[in-house]
C-alpha cells in the first residue's frame, strides 16, 4: 500500500499563536512554561490535523520555536563561543540569544541569518571552526517524538541532514569546506541521535538534504556517500533521505543509490526528476517519496495529472514502495484557505493551503491504493475546478494578451544609448556633482501606522486619510529643502508594503487576511497571490508624486517597485512561465512610468531589491533567469524620453557574479548597498568596470547609530578612487522606513555635509 506523508507542517499556529507567545515571552510578559505550553498545543494540533485527514507518516521535530537550523545547532552543540552557556544542554535563553543577540553583561551579537535556499524563509547560519567539536546538547527531537507518542501518534522525526547542515554553515577562522573537513566528526552524533530515536520507537527517520539539488563537486558527493555509508552500518532504522527545491541533475544515480531506505524527490520544481526515473530507473529495494503536491505554491492540485504521474511511478517502484508527499515542507504556504472569508468562492476553489494540501495528498494515495473509481466524486469535482480555472476570464484578459503580443523587440531597449542620453540629461536636469538623495521611504512613525489602520477599518474617511498624507509630504519636502538634498522623494507614506501597495491596485492580484508565512523567527509575511493576467486599470502613484513635485523646484523622484521584485515576493500562477507573468507586470509598470513622465516627473526610480533572490539554485539556470528578468526591467523602463532619468535600487552587495546583467538593466543610476560590506562592491566595479551612474550607500540604515560626517566623507572618497566623479551619487544604503526621525534627520544632515566637504576638495 502507498503511504501519505509530508516533509513538515507550518509552525506558526492557525492564529499566529507562536508569534504572540514568543513576543510576549521576549517582552517578559509570560513565563517559559507558558511559551512551551503554546508550543506544545501547536504541535499537538498539527499532528491531530494530519491524523484526522489521514496522513500515514506524520513528521515530528519539524516544529521549531525559532528556526529548524538553529535547532540542529542546539542538537549538535555547535554553540559559537561568544554565547558561553554552562549547562549540559542548550537552555532557552541561549537559544534565543543565538537568534536575536543578547545585551547586558553577557552581551553577544546574534548569529547571521540568510535565505533558506531560494525561499523567502531565513535560517540562522551555523558558525563552524576547522577544529569544531560536536556534542549532543538538546533533547528537542526526542521530546517532540515522545510528545506525539503520548497522544498515540508514532511520528517520523525530521532532521536537517549532516551534509546540508555542514554546507549551510559559515567557516570561521580561515576558509575551508565544512563538509569535507568536518563530516567525520559530525556523523557519530547523527548516529547517536538516530539510534536514540529508534530506541524510543521511531520506525522511520527523515534526513533533509536539499543541498543535493544544488551543484555539488564529486569530492562533496564522495563525502556524502561516506557519511551515509557510516550511518547505514551503525543504525538499523529506516532512513528517508529527502531532497527538495529542485532536481538531482547529474548526481541522480549517485544520490538514489545512497544506502538509505527511501529517497525523497521534488517532482514539482524538480520535475526533471521524473525524466531521470523514466530514463535511468529507480533502485528496486527503495521507497520513493514522491513530492507531487506543490509545497511552495498555493494552487489547487490538478489531481488527474498527478495521479497519472503516480500511476507511472507505481509501475516503476511498486505501489507498496510509494509514498505520496508534498514537494517540500508546507512551511512555505499559509495554513487554511477557509479562513479567507473575504475571498470569493470561485477564487477560493483555485487555492489550496497547507490543510487543503493534506487532503490532496491523502486523496492521491487513495487513488493509488483503491483505484480511481474509489475517489471518483472528488476527482470529478477537482477536474471541474481545474477546468473552470483554466478557462476563466478572470485569468485571461484579452486586452493584456493583445498588448503583450504587440511588444516589439525594440521596446526592450532604451534609445539613445547611455552615453548620448546622459548628455541630454545633464542639460535638462542640472544637478551638482555628487548629487545627494535618499532611497525613497522616510520613517513610518507609529502615528502614521495608526492612521492607516483607522482608514483601513473605515474609522476615518478617505479625505481625512489623504489630508494626513498630504501634510506628511508637505513636511517632508520642507525637511529636504532644509537638509539641502538635491533630489527629493515623497516619502512613501501611503505604502504599507512595497509590493502589496502595487498589487492592491493591479488586476490579477488577490490578498489574504490570514495567509501568513514564516519569514524568520516571529516575523511572518502575507505574500500577494497573482492568479490572473496583470493589468493596471488606473495610475497608481501619479497622484502622490505630482503632489510632492508641486511643492518644490527640486526634482522629486517617481518611486516604483520593479516587476521582478513584485514577482519574486508573490505566489505566482503556475499555468504559464514566470517570465510571462513578469512581463505582464512589467507592462503595468511601464504604463505607470509613462504616466509619471507625462505628468512632468523627470526622475523615475524602479526598485529591484529581489532580483538576486530569484536566481535559480543551479548556476547553469542563471543565464535563462537573468535574461528574462533583465528584459522585464528593461521593458518597464525603456519607453521614456532621453531626458528622463531612470534609477534603480538593490539592497545587497554580493553582485560581482551578476554585474553584467545589472549593467544590462541599463538604468541611468544604480543605488546599491555598500556601507555594511567593507566596500566590497567598489572592488567589483574596479574589476569589471561600470560606466553608468552609481550611488553606493554611504551609511547603513539598518543601525540606529548616526554616522559621522567624516566616515561618510571617507566612503565617498573611496568611491571616487574607482568611479569618475560624474558617475557618483550620495545616498544611504536603503529606505529609511524603519528608522526613527531622530535617527534619520541628523544622519542625512551629516550626509549632505559629507558630500559638500568632498565637493570642496575636488
Ligand atoms: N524605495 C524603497 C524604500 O525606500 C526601497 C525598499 C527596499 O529596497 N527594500 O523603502
Ligand atoms: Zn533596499
Amino acid at each position: 500500500m502507498a503511504l501519505a506523508t509530508i516533509h513538515g507542517y507550518p509552525r506558526i499556529g492557525k492564529n499566529r499563536e507562536l508569534k504572540k507567545a514568543l513576543e510576549s515571552y521576549w517582552a517578559g510578559k509570560i513565563s517559559k512554561e507558558d511559551l512551551l505550553k503554546t508550543a506544545k498545543e501547536i504541535q499537538v494540533n498539527n499532528w491531530q490535523t494530519q491524523k484526522s485527514v489521514g496522513i500515514d507518516l506524520i513528521p515530528s521535530g519539524d516544529f521549531s520555536l525559532y528556526d529548524h537550523v538553529l535547532d540542529t545547532t542546539a542538537l549538535l552543540g555547535t554553540i559559537p563561543p561568544r554565547f558561553r552557556h554552562d549547562t549540559q544542554s542548550v537552555d532557552l535563553d541561549t537559544y534565543f540569544a543565538m537568534a536575536r543577540g543578547r545585551s547586558g553583561d553577557k552581551a553577544a551579537n546574534a548569529m547571521d541569518m540568510t535565505k533558506w535556499f531560494d525561499t523567502n524563509y531565513h535560517y540562522i547560519v551555523p558558525e563552524l571552526y576547522p577544529d569544531q567539536e560536536f556534542k549532543l546538547s538538546s533533547s528537542k527531537f526526542y521530546d517532540d517524538f515522545q510528545l506525539a507518542k503520548d497522544i498515540g501518534i508514532s511520528t517520523k522525526p525530521v532532521l536537517v541532514g549532516p551534509a546540508t547542515y555542514l554546507l549551510l554553515s559559515r567557516s570561521e577562522g580561515g576558509h575551508f569546506n565544512p563538509l569535507l573537513t568536518l563530516s567525520d566528526k559530525i556523523t557519530p552524533i547523527y548516529i547517536e541521535v538516530i539510534n536514540q530515536l529508534a530506541n524510543l520507537g521511531a520506525e522511520w527517520i527523515q534526513l533533509d538534504e536539499p543541498v543535493l539539488v544544488e551543484d555539488r563537486t564529486q569530492e562533496e558527493l564522495d563525502a556524502i556517500r561516506r557519511i551515509y555509508d557510516r550511518i547505514a552500518s551503525n543504525t538499523s532504522i529506516q532512513i528517508i533521505l529527502s531532497t527538495y527545491f529542485g532536481h538531482l541533475g547529474d548526481s541522480y544515480q549517485q544520490v538514489v543509490n545512497l544506502p538509505v531506505s527511501a529517497i525523497g524527490l521534488d517532482l514539482v520544481r524538480g520535475h526533471q526528476n521524473l525524466e531521470y526515473i523514466r530514463k535511468l530507473g529507480f533502485p528496486q529495494d527503495k521507497y520513493l517519496v514522491a513530492g507531487v503536491v506543490d509545497g511552495r505554491n498555493v494552487w489547487t492540485t490538478d489531481l488527474h495529472a498527478k495521479l497519472e504521474q503516480l500511476e507511472f511511478l507505481a509501475t516503476e517502484v511498486g505501489s507498496d514502495k510509494l509514498m505520496v508527499s508534498s514537494s517540500c515542507s508546507l512551511l512555505h504556504v499559509p495554513i487554511d484557505v477557509n479562513l479567507e472569508t473575504h475571498i470569493d468562492d470561485e477564487l477560493k476553489s483555485w487555492l489550496a493551503f497547507a490543510e487543503q494540501k493534506l487532503e490532496e495528498i491523502v486523496l492521491l494515495r487513495d487513488g493509488i491504493n483503491l483505484g480511481r473509481d474509489a475517489i471518483k466524486d472528488k476527482l470529478e469535482a477537482n477536474a471541474e475546478v481545474i477546468q473552470k480555472r483554466n478557462a476563466s476570464i478572470r485569468r485571461f484578459n484579452p486586452e493584456v494578451r493583445e498588448k503583450i503580443t504587440s511588444i516589439k523587440e525594440s521596446d526592450y531597449t532604451r534609445y539613445p544609448d547611455y552615453k548620448s542620453r546622459i548628455e541630454t540629461q545633464r542639460n535638462t536636469l542640472p544637478l551638482p556633482l555628487l548629487p545627494t538623495t535618499t532611497i525613497g521611504s522616510f520613517p513610518q512613525i507609529p502615528e502614521l501606522r495608526q492612521i492607516r489602520r483607522k482608514f483601513e477599518n473605515g474609522d476615518i474617511s478617505q479625505q481625512e486619510y489623504e489630508g494626513y498624507l498630504e501634510n506628511k509630504i508637505r513636511e517632508l519636502i520642507e525637511l529636504q529643502e532644509d537638509l539641502g538634498l538635491d533630489v527629493f522623494v515623497h516619502g512613501e507614506y501611503e505604502r504599507n508594503d512595497m509590493v502589496q501597495y502595487f498589487g492592491e491596485q493591479l488586476d490579477g492580484f488577490a490578498f489574504t487576511r490570514h495567509g501568513w508565512v514564516q519569514s524568520y523567527g516571529s516575523r511572518y509575511v502575507r505574500p500577494p497571490i497573482i492568479y490572473g493576467d496583470v493589468n493596471r486599470p488606473a495610475p497608481m502613484t501619479v497622484r502622490w508624486i505630482t503632489f510632492a513635485q508641486s511643492l518644490t523646484e527640486k526634482p522629486v523622484k517617481g518611486m516604483l517597485t520593479g516587476p521582478v521584485t513584485i514577482l519574486n515576493w508573490s505566489f505566482v500562477r503556475d499555468d504559464q512561465p514566470r517570465s510571462e507573468t513578469c512581463l505582464q507586470i512589467a507592462r503595468a509598470i511601464r504604463e505607470e512610468v509613462l504616466d509619471l513622465e507625462s505628468a512632468g516627473i523627470k526622475i523615475i526610480q524602479i526598485d529591484e531589491p529581489a532580483i538576486r533572490e530569484g536566481l535559480p539554485l543551479r548556476k547553469s539556470e542563471w543565464k535563462e533567469y537573468l535574461d528574462w528578468a533583465v528584459k522585464c526591467f528593461r521593458y518597464s523602463s525603456s519607453g521614456v524620453r532621453p531626458e528622463t532619468q531612470i534609477h534603480t535600487h538593490m539592497c545587497y552587495s554580493e553582485f560581482g557574479d551578476i554585474i553584467e546583467a545589472i549593467s544590462d538593466m541599463d538604468a541611468d543610476v544604480l543605488y546599491i548597498e555598500n556601507a555594511r560590506s567593507d566596500l566590497e562592491m567598489l572592488e567589483v566595479f574596479r574589476q569589471h568596470g561600470y560606466d553608468k551612474g552609481v550611488g553606493p550607500g554611504v551609511y547603513d540604515v539598518h543601525s540606529p547609530r548616526v554616522p559621522t560626517v567624516e566616515e561618510m566623507a571617507d566612503n565617498i572618497r573611496a568611491t571616487l578612487t574607482v568611479l569618475r566623479p560624474e558617475q557618483v551619487w550620495v545616498n544611504p544604503d536603503c529606505g529609511l522606513k524603519t528608522r526613527r526621525p531622530e535617527e534619520a534627520t541628523p544622519s542625512l544632515r551629516n550626509m549632505v555635509q559629507a558630500a559638500n566637504q568632498v565637493r570642496e576638495e575636488m
